[in-house]
């Protein structure tokens, strides 16, 4: 009878007579593709810019979670690209596609755009810019291929079929003999599947029937070498300094199951053919480092510089330092600081006093120059982590603050609470009006420095607004029981036209003739002799008219308010 052979089935047979050399197998797994790995070098040319300057580039995961740590290391490569003249380019990272969320890339622009950071190149919200897109790594699909294709072909990869389980069971025994984890020499027969007709019929029929497999590279390092055996690279970081690098000896993924790469195999591709100078990136990847020296050595490329930023840490709760956590640390995010409202020039002027060691000294000499004069080195910066303190933030953020004109603060303040606490709308209803009490004490010798962040900012100048006037202190104890015969002698005396001398002496005599002392340190002297102080009676005028017992000048804040209005609050202190 005539039987039919099944076309698949007559393939196999056939191909266990071939043997496949490496670039037959490469042509087998990647049949077509529309470029030859050199004619990429070409479409990419190294960058026409000026000697010394750097090109950067921000990689992140559009997780949809920014936070300090980008920006932290965003500044790093915005400081250096701009600063040397070179070129600063945003790469989206989408090769993990179970952390996609949705809108994430509007997110981490936006939210970098809000503090100053700007890219030259890269990703926007409008389209790519630039001549060495696409910078969406998960279209960049083809050129990740070449290369592997490029490894497979010259026998540095190798397509590996094992299964979930069977990796698995390796590591278990691997743990249970103390060995070095992972896949590598050994450990997996596909490694050296040329030496097997049988793995390689395997192989071939496998990957004619469509099954799944990742790509690994075929690591060149010794695996059972001591540590003392093993040999070493020298990696010259711009932060840390030269760093000893052991051989690299796993054969780690770089095309995963679903054909998209790894994070190893994409940061070597694109940072080479981006032609970025300078990777600036977290701690966490110290340990990759051996696969991506190995990775460029195998691709025949230099490395880049490795810019290994410092963790940030705070103090915790128990005094000792920590890792901040998303869990535990809301100013972690980005979003924090936009929805407290702190200003951006603040959160950049903090950043850069924990960036770098000598910023703080520079400040001091240079009170009033702009951040981006302070020339930022890498050798500058902590490699032991970076310590952030939400305390120390709000001081520096308090000078700034003070160098922004009171205009530019009011309408800044409105953009905030138009955009996240439009509560507060009513406060800006007369932005003169606002920039006045803004600047209230800003221009004495000593200027007050109340302004933290914007909200913080609402609740110290809520007074001003009848809607949000309210009485949050009481009358100081020594003159809690005249207050009203206080209240009434000022109201009687006020002359709005007063100045701050005649002001105060008016005070006083209210103060003499009910029996409180004209100076503090009267009283302190002979307490026995009075009721209490002109602080004390000064107090009670301020309680009633701005509802607490610390604030600015009484005299200036009158001014401020209006006749109207102070009379108003004197008389409703009166009811
Ligand atoms: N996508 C990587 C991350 O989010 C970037 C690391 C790098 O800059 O190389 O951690």
């Amino acid at each position: 009878m005539y039987v039919r052979i099944h076309e698949a089935d007559y393939t196999i047979k056939k191909e266990i007579k071939i043997i496949m050399n490496y670039k037959e197998l490469s042509e087998l797994i990647y049949p077509s593709l529309e470029h030859a790995p050199e004619e990429y070098e070409a479409i990419y040319p190294p960058r026409d810019l000026p000697e010394g300057a750097m090109v950067t580039r921000l990689g992140p995961s559009p997780t949809g979670f920014i936070h300090l740590g980008n920006l932290y290391g965003a500044f790093v490569d915005e400081r250096l690209a701009h600063q040397s003249g070179g070129t600063f380019f945003l790469r989206i990272e989408d090769t993990d596609d179970k952390r996609y969320v949705e809108n994430a890339v509007e997110t981490i622009i936006g939210s970098l755009d809000f503090f100053g950071i700007r890219f030259d190149e890269g990703v926007t919200g409008t389209g790519d810019i630039g001549n060495y897109g696409d910078y969406t790594q998960s279209h960049r699909g083809e050129i990740y291929r070449t290369y592997a294709k490029k490894l497979l072909s010259e026998g540095r990869a190798y397509p590996c079929f094992l299964t979930e389980e069977e990796i698995s069971a390796i590591r278990e025994k691997q743990e249970s003999e103390k060995i070095a984890p992972g896949i590598y020499a050994g450990w997996s027969k596909y490694r050296d599947w040329d030496k097997n007709e049988a793995v390689e019929a395997e192989v071939v029929s496998k990957i004619k029937a469509g099954e799944p497999f990742v790509i690994r590279l075929k690591s060149n390092g010794a695996p059972n070498a001591s540590a003392e055996e093993t040999s070493r690279h020298t990696v010259n970081d711009a932060i840390r300094g030269e760093l000893s690098v052991p051989d690299n000896f796993l054969d780690v993924v770089i095309i995963k199951q679903t054909g998209i790469p790894t994070y190893h195999f994409a940061h070597v591709v694109d940072d080479h053919l981006m032609r970025t100078t300078h990777v600036v990136r977290g701690e966490e990847w110290l340990p990759s480092l051996p696969i991506h020296v190995e990775l460029f050595e195998d691709l025949g490329w230099d490395l880049p510089v490795y810019c290994h930023t410092a963790q940030l840490m705070k103090i915790g709760e128990d005094g000792n330092k920590r890792k901040l956590s998303k869990r535990k640390d809301p100013e972690l995010s980005l979003d924090f600081y936009r929805n407290e409202g702190y200003h951006p020039a603040a959160v950049r002027e903090y950043l850069l006093t924990i960036l770098n060691s000598n910023y703080e000294e520079w400040r001091i000499e240079n009170p009033d120059a702009p951040a981006e004069d302070f020339r930022f080195t890498t050798e500058k910066m902590s490699s032991s982590g970076a310590l952030f303190d939400l305390d120390k933030l709000n001081d520096v953020s308090k000078n700034t603050l003070l160098h922004i004109d009171a205009h530019e603060l009011a309408a800044w303040l409105k953009s905030w609470s138009d955009e996240f606490a439009p509560e507060y709308g009513y406060m800006f209803a007369d932005m003169d009006h606002l920039a006045d009490i803004l600047d209230l004490g800003r221009h004495d010798a000593r200027p007050r420095a109340d302004l933290v962040y914007a909200k913080q900012i609402m609740d110290f100048i809520s007074y001003f607004f009848d809607e949000s006037f309210e009485i949050k202190d009481e009358y100081p104890a020594e003159a809690a029981a005249d207050a009203e015969d206080i209240l009434r002698a000022y109201l009687d005396s006020y002359d709005h036209s007063d100045d701050n001398g005649q002001w105060f002496d008016k005070i006083r005599e209210i103060a003499v003739s009910m029996g409180y002392a004209a100076k503090p340190k009267d009283f302190k002297k002979h307490p026995e002799d009075y009721k209490g102080h002109v602080g004390h009676v000064s107090t009670v005028i301020r309680i009633a008219l701005m509802g607490r017992a610390q604030s600015p000048d009484v005299w200036a804040i009158q001014q401020i308010m209006g006749e109207e209005k102070v009379r108003a609050r004197l008389q409703a202190a009166l009811q």
